[in-house]
């Protein structure tokens, strides 16, 4: 019966089971210490205007050289981070170091930040942001805050509010990974946003499936019909590019362009002329 098979089922699994709590655990006191330690570092990947033909700005992307493992992704940590709360210090630093770099750029030059919904729904989010530009010396229109429509899940009102307080500051706000999650036309009514970024996942077929093209195009009307930015997010071809130029994408950010680069590296990028541009 089901008991007994149960029991089989558990046997048979637990040492699985504790091989993968065993990790998990590992991994949550690694990350403990490469706070501590400052064994993450971020790459920054140039978003590229189409109109004005040149670097608009640069993502910020986190990265964690661990002592063993090497270099890790942050699809790799992040839920776990997440799971734990030290998205909350992690993410701090990415604030503050994001916002630092970027005093380095010329003054059209935006920093985008990942922000995950714990880190934007704790508590103390709004002084990070208002400490990480008070000690930088970054104007708050430089600086542009990327969430995902998880942050609405667990009620809109505070999270809105929040949004305002940032608008309020002079910060702009972006919605990433957008088409992804499950209501994103009703979230675009709860919030002016400056920016959406329009997933990957459609931006990828763009150039050979009518009907990626099609809600690419979609998205982009709309966002122009309410006055929001696009970017499109992994354009790692010419086809694509030139289907985005063609619907009036504002801006691209992908392989093609340039991978995420160093810091050091932002400043020869920005100092390059871009070949890409005349093409
Ligand atoms: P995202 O915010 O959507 O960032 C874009 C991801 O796409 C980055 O992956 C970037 O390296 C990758 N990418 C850019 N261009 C291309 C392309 O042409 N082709 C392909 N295949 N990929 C491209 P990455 O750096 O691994 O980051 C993955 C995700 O981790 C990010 O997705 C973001 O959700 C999260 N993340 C990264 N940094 C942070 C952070 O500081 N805080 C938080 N909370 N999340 C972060
Ligand atoms: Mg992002
Ligand atoms: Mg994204
Ligand atoms: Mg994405």
């Amino acid at each position: 019966d089901a008991k007994r098979d149960g029991g089989g089922v558990m046997r048979f699994f637990e040492p699985a089971l504790d091989e993968a709590a065993r990790r998990r655990r590992m991994l949550e006191l690694d990350l403990r210490e490469a706070v501590a330690k400052g064994q993450f570092t971020l790459a920054f990947q140039p978003i590229f205007d189409l109109k004005a033909q040149r670097i608009g700005g640069f993502e910020a992307l986190l990265r964690w050289h661990h002592p063993d493992r090497g270099w890790l992704s942050p699809v790799d940590f992040i839920p776990v981070a997440e799971e734990t709360g030290l998205i909350v210090p992690i993410g701090e630093w990415v604030m503050r170091e994001a916002c630092r770099t970027a005093t380095r750029w010329p003054e059209h030059v935006r920093i985008a930040v990942n922000v995950s919904a714990l880190q934007f729904r704790s508590p103390g989010f709004q002084t990070v942001v208002l400490q990480a530009l008070a000690i930088s010396g970054l104007e708050p229109r430089r600086l542009e805050v990327e969430i995902t429509e998880s942050v609405f899940l667990d009620g809109e009102g505070p999270v809105v509010a929040l949004l305002h307080r940032l608008r309020a500051m002079g910060v702009r706000v972006a919605l990433d990974d957008f088409g992804t999650g499950y209501s994103s036309l009703s979230y675009l009514r709860s919030f002016p946003f400056d920016k959406i970024k329009i997933d990957r996942s459609f931006v990828t077929p763009v150039a050979r499936d009518a009907s990626a093209a099609a809600i690419v195009r979609a998205i982009i009307d709309l966002s122009a019909a309410l006055r929001t930015d696009t970017t499109a997010e992994g354009v790692e071809d010419d086809e694509q590019l030139a289907v985005l130029t063609e619907q009036g994408c504002g801006s691209i950010q992908g392989y093609l362009f340039s991978r995420p680069v160093d810091a050091a590296s932002t400043l020869e990028l920005l100092a390059t002329p871009l070949v890409r541009a005349a093409a």
